[in-house]
C-alpha cells in the first residue's frame, strides 16, 4: 500500500475517534456500533477464469479477516470482525464450476463469516487488504488458483479439529447458524505479575510474585466454584513470563478478558487501596505502532495474520479494533470499582487510572491491571498477606466480573442488530 497524506489523515480520525471515545462514556455503545464495516455493493465482485478465482469485497473501512480452506467439499472461508452484508448477494456471479453457491452471516463470537462452496479445488494464491486513502475505504482482494485435488487437500484445515474449537455455522449448507451450539464460558485470563528471576516488589522478606500468584490462585477458585467463567492463567508457579508472552498465552486460551493482578510498592508510599489501570488513549495509539512494527505480530490481533501486512495496514485495523475495546475495557473497570465498592473493599482515591503497560497492549481483548494494593503501604500489606482479605478481594472481584460479563453481553447483543 501507498502511504500518502490522505491516509495519515485517515489515521487522525480514527486516533481522535478514540479520544472522543474515552471522554464520552454516555455515547460509547453507539460509537462502537459504528465500527462495523458495511459491504458496498459496488467493488465488490466475484470473477471467473479458465484456472482461476478471484473475489474483491468492497469495505466501508479496513477489518480483520482470516482466510481458511476446508477440503470435502472444496470450501473458502472467510471471517471478518465485522461486516454488515446487508443488501449484498454475490451468489449468481459466478460460474457453477467455480462457486456452487455462498453463504454468510453473524458467528455468535461477533465475527461475520462468508463461505464459497468452490465447483473445484481452488487455493489461495494471494490475499490482500487496500485501503483508500482518501475515502478511508478498504477491499480485501482474494486470488485463487486451480490446484490438484490432493494439493488443496493437503493444505486444507482439518475440519474436525476447527468445528471442535469454534462450531461449524455455515460451513455446510444444511448446518445451522450459530445458536446450535452450546454457549462458551467466557475464558478470564489471570495474570500473576513478575515472577521467576523478577520477584516483583519486595517488603519484609515478602515478594510481590508470590503475593499476586497466591491470590490468581484463590480467584481462580473462587470463578471456578461460581460457574460463570472459565479461567486460565499466564503462570501458575514461581517462573519467569515476558510481557508480550502473557499476551500470547491469553491468545492460546483464546481469552476474553485479560486481568493482570499486582501489588506494587510505590517510592513515594502514599499510594494505599486498589486501583485499576486501563491502557490510557495516548498509549493506545503508541501500542498499535510499537505493535504494528513488531516482527511477530500475528499474536497481537487475535486470529489474525498480520505478518503478510503492511505496517501501515496492521495500525490501521489495530486502530478499529481498539474502537471496539476501549469502551468494554473503560465498561470492565467500572465495573470493578462497582464491585468492589459494593462489598466494602477500600479503593484508591483515584480508582481508575490508565497508563502504556505492555501487558494491556491487546487492542482487541479488554484488559485491566489491577494494584490490589500497594506493598509501600503497611495497611495494604497487611490487608495482601490476611486471608480473609483477600477471599472478600476474591469474591468482589467474582461478583464485578458477572456484573461486567452481564452488562458486555447486553451491549454486544444490541450491536448485533
Ligand atoms: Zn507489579
Amino acid at each position: 500500500m501507498r502511504i500518502g497524506a490522505g491516509w495519515q489523515h485517515m489515521v487522525c480520525v480514527v486516533c481522535s475517534l478514540f479520544v472522543v471515545l474515552l471522554c464520552a462514556p454516555a455515547t460509547l455503545a453507539q460509537t462502537s456500533m459504528g465500527a462495523q464495516a458495511r459491504v458496498l455493493v459496488a467493488g465488490t465482485a466475484l470473477g471467473a477464469g479458465r484456472d482461476t478465482l478471484s473475489l474483491d469485497i468492497a469495505l466501508s473501512q479496513p477489518v480483520p479477516y482470516r482466510l481458511r480452506t476446508f477440503a470435502a467439499p472444496p470450501r473458502l472461508v472467510i471471517d471478518f470482525n465485522t461486516v454488515d452484508w446487508a443488501g449484498v448477494d454475490l451468489g449468481a456471479e459466478a460460474p457453477r464450476s467455480h462457486v456452487r453457491a455462498t453463504r454468510q452471516g453473524q458467528l455468535s463470537d461477533g465475527w461475520s463469516r462468508l463461505v464459497l462452496d468452490l465447483g473445484a479445488p481452488f487455493q489461495l494464491a494471494s490475499s490482500e487488504q487496500r485501503i483508500d486513502p482518501d475515502s478511508g475505504e478498504a477491499v480485501i482482494s482474494l486470488r485463487l488458483k486451480r490446484v490438484a485435488l490432493e494439493e488443496f487437500e493437503r493444505s486444507a484445515q482439518d475440519e474436525r479439529r476447527f468445528v471442535r474449537l469454534s462450531g461449524a455455522a455455515f460451513l455446510h449448507p444444511e448446518s445451522a447458524p450459530a445458536p446450535a451450539r452450546a454457549p462458551r464460558k467466557p475464558v478470564v485470563m489471570l495474570d500473576p505479575g513478575h515472577g521467576g528471576i523478577d520477584p516483583g516488589a519486595e517488603r519484609d522478606g515478602i515478594r510481590e510474585a508470590d503475593i499476586v500468584l497466591s491470590f490468581a490462585r484463590q480467584l481462580r477458585e473462587v470463578l471456578l466454584r461460581r460457574g460463570h467463567f472459565d479461567v486460565a492463567m499466564t503462570r501458575d508457579a514461581d517462573e519467569f513470563v515476558s510481557l508480550d508472552g502473557r499476551i500470547r498465552a491469553a491468545r492460546a486460551a483464546q481469552a476474553d478478558l485479560f486481568l493482570s493482578l499486582h501489588a506494587d510498592a510505590l517510592p513515594e508510599g502514599l499510594a494505599t487501596g486498589t486501583v485499576i489501570y486501563l491502557l490510557g488513549d495516548e498509549a493506545s495509539d503508541e501500542s498499535a505502532a510499537y505493535l504494528a512494527e513488531r516482527h511477530d505480530r500475528a499474536d497481537m490481533l487475535a486470529g489474525v495474520d498480520l505478518t503478510g501486512n503492511t505496517d501501515e495496514i496492521a495500525r490501521v485495523l489495530m486502530s478499529v479494533a481498539w474502537q471496539d475495546t476501549a469502551p468494554r475495557a473503560r465498561g470492565l473497570a467500572d465495573a470493578l470499582v462497582e464491585g468492589l465498592g459494593d462489598a466494602g473493599m477500600r479503593l484508591h482515591r483515584r480508582p481508575i487510572q490508565s497508563g502504556a503497560f505492555t501487558v494491556l497492549r491487546a487492542v482487541d481483548m479488554p484488559s485491566a491491571l489491577i494494584e490490589l494494593g500497594f506493598m509501600s503501604s503497611p495497611r495494604d500489606l497487611q490487608d495482601l498477606r490476611d486471608p480473609d482479605w483477600t477471599l472478600s478481594m476474591a469474591e468482589a472481584l467474582a461478583d464485578a466480573l458477572e456484573l461486567w460479563q452481564e452488562r458486555d453481553t447486553a451491549i454486544q447483543e444490541l450491536r448485533r442488530r
